[in-house]
């Protein structure tokens, strides 16, 4: 089933049962030209910007306090837009809120800087917003995603234009409700949906767009970043993976193994730093392959609101099709599939999106399934015999965004933790990802990075001022 929805309506579908649960009108360009123009006004002329920092971040917790009422709402509103288990849609919610209070407290104690001075004057710096910042979400995590780039965009001042991902529309226009009900000044974060071929491309090329923060493909953020490049204005860009897990043979297998699984199949595969490439020491691939084979057939998928429930569907109909185009690619390429590799069936399995967990080796490091992201619940198996064979082939893609090492040396996961090319690396533990911490990929996963300090400060623009205390007129040569 590919998306009903047409160049005026989003109908949004509930991808564990197919029903039809909302329609979205999508955003026209004199819409978005209004928008474009309501969010300057807002940002010039609604105080915002220049309310002293702890009121603005009373604000951004009273968001956060707003969130946390209609928690338990959003969490089900979520799990029907994108699919995801109701425990896991609570746990963004919950992320959500986190940021927007960790934003408050940035807000109220970020400082410039005052550097050496070399004359009589005084000199510093300050943070200054851009203006209307455009923040484009992917569906994954919609309220999450759309939390990592509100809440610090709008802690530094600036106006945001969120668009979400056409397949997951439904959490933006909530969470911009929230806001103007916790204080928030009227226009100053307004959503638009659609498509990103068309909106999303309107949005980036607006001549009022003044800074441009987006999470999506790589594909979509090469684009974007020929536009930002054109129009020279910033652009963030959080962009995909293909994460290699490793296990080498002194690591504690029972804890690796869970990590394994869980690093792949924890949202059905669909995170930016799944860990999609399983990198085994070839003394004990095996044993450690056979063990996450049987995990992963044992593991739950169910109804996202069911008892036990490990995997829910994948976000939408169209979505899995691109998923098991891959596996049949991987497939054709020579792989063996060891477990899943299609949907299942029966009972609630023939209305939804599911797809069983796969897990596949057989194939060379070359592969295009060893190469390109899945985005789903599909891992592929690699052998390594020692540290460089297993450096080169796990920086051996375009990507960079994370990794994680399983040992019990010390030594060695440094040693490895360097080396790898990644944003992240976890060492004995996997996908930790806390909003106090940075965010971003190497190489082809993305520029910049979000959360943390940085997270701020990806959203202003330094000012330097010079305070001149000169006895004498300046003279017009030394
Ligand atoms: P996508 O790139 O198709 O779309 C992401 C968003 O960008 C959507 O809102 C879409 O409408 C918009 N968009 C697409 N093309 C655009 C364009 N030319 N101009 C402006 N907007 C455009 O990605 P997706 O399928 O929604 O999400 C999956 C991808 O997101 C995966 O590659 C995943 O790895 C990545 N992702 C990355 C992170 C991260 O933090 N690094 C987090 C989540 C998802």
């Amino acid at each position: 089933m590919t998306s009903p929805s047409t160049a005026q309506e989003i109908i949004s579908i509930n991808p564990a049962t197919g029903a039809e649960i909302a329609r979205v009108a999508v955003t026209t360009l004199p819409e978005l030209d209004a928008a474009v123009e309501r969010a300057n006004h807002a940002f010039h002329h609604s105080g915002w910007k220049s309310l002293l920092p702890h009121k603005r971040a009373l604000v951004l917790h009273a968001i956060a306090d707003g969130l946390l009422a209609e928690k338990e709402s959003l969490a089900h509103l979520q799990m029907q837009d994108n699919g995801k288990p109701l425990g896991e849609c609570r746990g963004m919610v919950e992320s959500a809120i986190g940021t927007f209070r960790y934003y408050a407290s940035v807000c109220e104690t970020i400082e410039g800087d005052v550097t050496p001075s070399r004359g009589d004057y005084v000199s510093f710096t300050v943070l200054e917003p851009f203006g209307v910042v455009a923040a484009i979400t992917p569906w994954n995590s919609p309220l999450m995603n759309d939390a990592a780039k509100v809440a610090p965009a709008l802690a530094a001042g600036n106006a945001v234009l969120l668009k979400p991902s056409e397949d997951s529309p439904l959490l933006a226009p909530e969470l911009a409700r929230i806001a103007l009900a916790a204080g928030l000044p009227k226009d100053l974060l307004q959503v638009v949906q659609g498509r990103g071929a068309d909106v999303g491309a309107a949005l980036v090329a607006h001549p009022g767009v003044r800074m441009i923060s987006f999470t999506g493909g790589t594909t979509s953020g090469r684009a974007i970043a020929r536009v930002a490049g054109d129009r020279l204005v910033p652009a963030a860009l959080e962009l995909g993976g293909k994460s290699p897990h490793v296990v080498f043979a002194d690591a504690d297998m029972e804890h690796a193994v869970a990590a394994v699984v869980a690093g792949i199949f924890g949202s059905a595969g669909q995170s930016c730093v799944a860990g999609s490439r399983l990198f085994i020491d070839a003394s004990i691939y095996d044993e450690v392959l056979s063990a996450v084979v049987t995990r992963a057939k044992n593991l739950r998928v169910a109804l996202p609101d069911a008892d036990g429930v490990e995997m829910g569907p994948l976000a939408s109909f169209h979505h899995r099709e691109r998923v098991a185009a891959f596996v049949d690619r991987a497939r054709a390429e020579g792989g063996r599939i060891l477990c899943g590799g299609a949907a299942p069936t029966g009972g609630d399995y023939d209305h939804g999106a599911f797809y069983l967990p796969t897990v596949i080796d057989g194939l060379g490091p070359q592969a295009v399934a060893c190469q390109e992201e899945a985005f789903g619940p599909v891992l592929v198996a690699l052998p390594f015999k020692d540290e460089a064979d297993l450096i080169a082939q796990a920086n051996g893609t375009a990507f960079g965004l994370a990794c994680g090492i399983w040992t019990e040396s010390f030594k060695r996961a440094w040693r490895i933790g360097r080396a790898l090319e990644a944003g992240s690396v976890w060492i004995n533990t996997y996908k930790q990802s806390v909003t106090s911490t940075p965010f971003g990929g190497f190489k082809n996963s993305g520029i910049g990075r979000e959360k943390g300090i940085d997270g701020l400060r990806l959203y202003a623009q330094v000012k330097s001022i010079y305070l001149g205390l000169h006895e004498q007129p300046l003279a017009v040569a030394k």
